[in-house]
């Protein structure tokens, strides 16, 4: 009998169709489980520190006001017309968007200030949106959704990126797999549409050994072969680079590069680059949370000439006035 399940499951591996597309967000846990990864990436070394610990309420405050939250799910018949558009299922892009968004920014705003979190810069910012009407506020969350960078205050932007997230993510953990079209865009979520912020390669149970890519604003995770760009599912091209000292010798780097939990993963077609983390050597991986903590390699990234395939919806670049 045992010999029997265990030749099956050799099987099922073998077949691709056997691989889980897409891993849904645990609405119980996934900010819960950022938080807890910020705080302890949040270490004297890390030279955003009181960044992350500050971030790391917002998640907490992200859980708490997730807890009590309900969207109204898509209807039916707009499930179907989406799937045979291949289509998002719930898009980002919409104007349709649920105006209770705007509530919750402002809990998640009552919530960091109930943790102490803030400093003047941050009171005063926080005291900004509270007094933005909601037209703009709108526009804000339109800006950040479609990345018009121009448009973007980055100050406020980690907070307007906040509430989406938390009316996305409910959405996406209520959503039924079978009901998620293919699309045809590569790199893109096909629950809400957003771009992912970062990959990881699971460990344990039926994603075990396989890579996927987290989307950066409903936080589904959709499978990715490894070796293969996120960005423009080029196969050429694919580099992975490393945090190092520059001077250490080349067996030293390469054994650094086969222990490292965090790699950037390069693209020479596309030019752009997204980091891959593995849990098998940092259990407590989390792609977002990871993703902003690792600031430094982004630097590293940027002088090497790679370009970012997506901002962090936390950390936005400050835009030149030539962007304007
Ligand atoms: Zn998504
Ligand atoms: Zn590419």
């Amino acid at each position: 009998m045992v010999q029997r399940i265990v030749e099956a499951a050799r099987i099922e591996s073998l077949d691709p169709s056997a691989i889980p597309r897409l891993r849904m967000p645990e609405r119980a846990t996934i900010f819960a489980a950022r938080a807890a990864r910020l705080v302890q990436l949040a270490d004297a070394s890390n030279p955003i520190a009181g960044y992350l610990r500050l971030m790391a309420a917002l998640a907490d405050a992200q859980q708490r006001v997730l807890a009590g939250f309900n969207a109204p799910m898509p209807s039916r018949a707009s499930i179907e017309l989406n799937q045979r558009h291949s289509m998002p299922i719930v898009p980002a892009l919409t104007d349709a968007r649920d105006p209770a968004w705007r509530d919750v920014l402002f809990m998640l705003l009552d919530g960091i200030e109930a943790a102490g979190a803030l400093t003047p810069a941050l009171t005063q910012l926080v005291g900004r949106l509270r007094a933005t009407d909601a037209a703009a506020l709108d526009s804000q969350a339109d800006a950040v959704l479609a990345l018009r960078f121009a448009e973007i205050d980055p100050a406020a932007a980690p907070f307007i990126a906040a509430a989406l997230q938390v009316v996305w993510t409910d959405l996406a953990s209520r959503i039924d797999t079978k009901d998620v079209p293919y699309l045809d865009t590569p790199g893109v979520c096909p629950v809400c549409g957003s771009v992912p912020v970062a990959s990881i390669v699971r460990v344990g149970g039926a994603y075990d050994g396989y890579r996927y890519a987290q989307c950066g604003l409903c936080a589904t995770e959709l499978h990715v072969v490894r070796a293969k760009c996120t960005n423009c599912d080029s196969t050429k091209g694919i580099a992975y680079h490393v945090m190092g000292t520059g001077d250490e010798p080349e067996s030293e780097k390469s054994a650094r590069a086969k222990s490292a939990p965090l790699k950037a993963e390069s693209c020479d077609e596309c030019g752009t680059y997204r980091k891959i983390g593995y849990q098998d050597k940092a259990y407590d991986f989390e792609p977002y949370a990871d993703d902003l903590a690792s600031l430094t390699l982004d630097l590293l990234m940027g002088e090497a000439g790679y370009r970012r395939a997506a901002p962090h919806p936390w950390l936005w670049p400050e835009h030149s006035e030539d962007d304007r």
